[in-house]
């Protein structure tokens, strides 16, 4: 495997995490498998060396991720503010994961911020602007947790990484490569993923549970989502789903219910693109999937408040549902210069 950091940045991760005991892992809101598996990916990695180290996050552990071990340690700022705020306050270390804009964190943003302490980040995102003390950004990689897995193997400390450890990171190279689909095409993932089952991960668990599960009720979401809320521009070679909180509320719907949705019309032959807007509590959330190397993240950086990669974007959009999927439909012409010239 080739080493990809320079050697500086590696010595001051070392120094900081040899020089801190109390260190905070975070990641952002509505956290996915990469946010959760990198944070308590390394989480298992510190506390094995003897760290005092806590993860700490925004808002809850979605079903699906509720098998990782360690879990149940993550203290969760919608749920334990005050803990959340004194283990934050005290930390001499925060590691930052899995983002590259600070208001990802939503409201665990200016705690996080305001913090003084040393602070590292770690993440695949284009053009971070988080301050810190040593960053580690490297969007060509497929998810944090391979970013997070180098950078043990570059601190020497992959035989401190125990069979919990490996299981979170490994859960994070799943999830964000859809399960070794997208994203993927470096021989080098492989050999990550070889290391990782060296140290006994149960690799069907982690499918069975990370992706292929779902309830009756989410099934048929699903289901109803394409049959009835899907609708296919061609010459945009585009795809747009919406759910409206009727919708939702028809299916009991749950946090996490509609993970992977979004994907479903790239199976059709010639689609590009495919958009997902789903009408939450306080906004319109809306995700985005494409091939051929389209920019989705234009997309919801200029119109939804977002962005993420080029293919794996998301945003939020205040207003309502008609409104947000009005404004994609008047700009949606916009963006046909970055179809493919070729014949799909
Ligand atoms: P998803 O569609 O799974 O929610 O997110 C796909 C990608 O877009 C992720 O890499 C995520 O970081 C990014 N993303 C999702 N929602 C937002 C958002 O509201 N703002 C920004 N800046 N990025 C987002
Ligand atoms: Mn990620």
């Amino acid at each position: 495997m080739n080493n990809i950091f320079d050697s500086d940045s590696v010595k001051k991760l070392r120094t900081l995490i040899e020089k801190n005991d109390k260190i905070v892992l975070t990641c952002h809101m509505r956290p996915d498998g990469d946010a959760i598996g990198s944070t308590l990916g390394l989480w298992h990695l510190l506390r094995g060396l003897g760290k005092n180290a806590t993860v700490v996050i925004p808002d809850r552990v979605p079903r699906s991720l509720q098998f990782l071990p360690g879990v149940s340690e993550i203290a969760v700022y919608t749920q334990h503010d005050p803990y959340c705020k004194r283990i934050v306050d005290e930390a001499d270390l925060i590691i930052m994961c899995d983002f590259n804009t600070a208001t990802r964190q939503g409201e665990l943003t200016p705690l996080i911020q305001e913090a003084t302490c040393d602070k590292v980040l770690i993440d695949h995102h284009k053009d971070p602007d988080i301050p810190c003390t040593v960053m580690f950004s490297y969007p060509q990689m497929s998810s944090t947790c391979e970013l997070v897995f180098r950078l043990i193997a570059a601190l020497g400390l992959y035989a401190d990484l125990d069979r919990n450890g490996a299981t979170c990171l490994l859960t994070g190279l799943i999830t964000d490569t859809q399960n070794f689909t997208v994203n993927c095409n470096n021989p080098e993932v492989y050999e990550i993923m070889m290391r990782l089952l060296e140290k006994d991960v149960d690799k069907k668990q982690i499918v069975d549970e990370a992706i292929k599960s779902c309830t009756y009720d989410s099934l048929r979401l699903n289901a109803f989502a394409i049959l009835e809320r899907l609708e296919i521009f061609d010459r945009h070679k585009c795809a747009l789903i919406t759910l409206s909180k009727e919708d939702l509320e028809k299916y009991d719907y749950q946090k996490g219910d509609t993970e992977g949705l979004v994907n479903e019309p790239l199976n059709i032959r010639g689609m590009v693109y495919s958009v997902f807007m789903r009408e939450d509590r306080d906004c319109i959330k809306v995700s985005t999937r494409s091939k051929h190397d389209f920019p989705v993240c234009d997309i919801c950086k200029d119109l939804f408040n977002g962005g993420g990669h080029q293919m794996a974007a998301g945003g939020e959009f205040y207003g309502t549902l008609q409104e947000c999927r009005q404004i994609f439909l008047d700009h949606m012409a916009d963006y046909d210069k970055f179809l493919p010239k070729k014949k799909l």
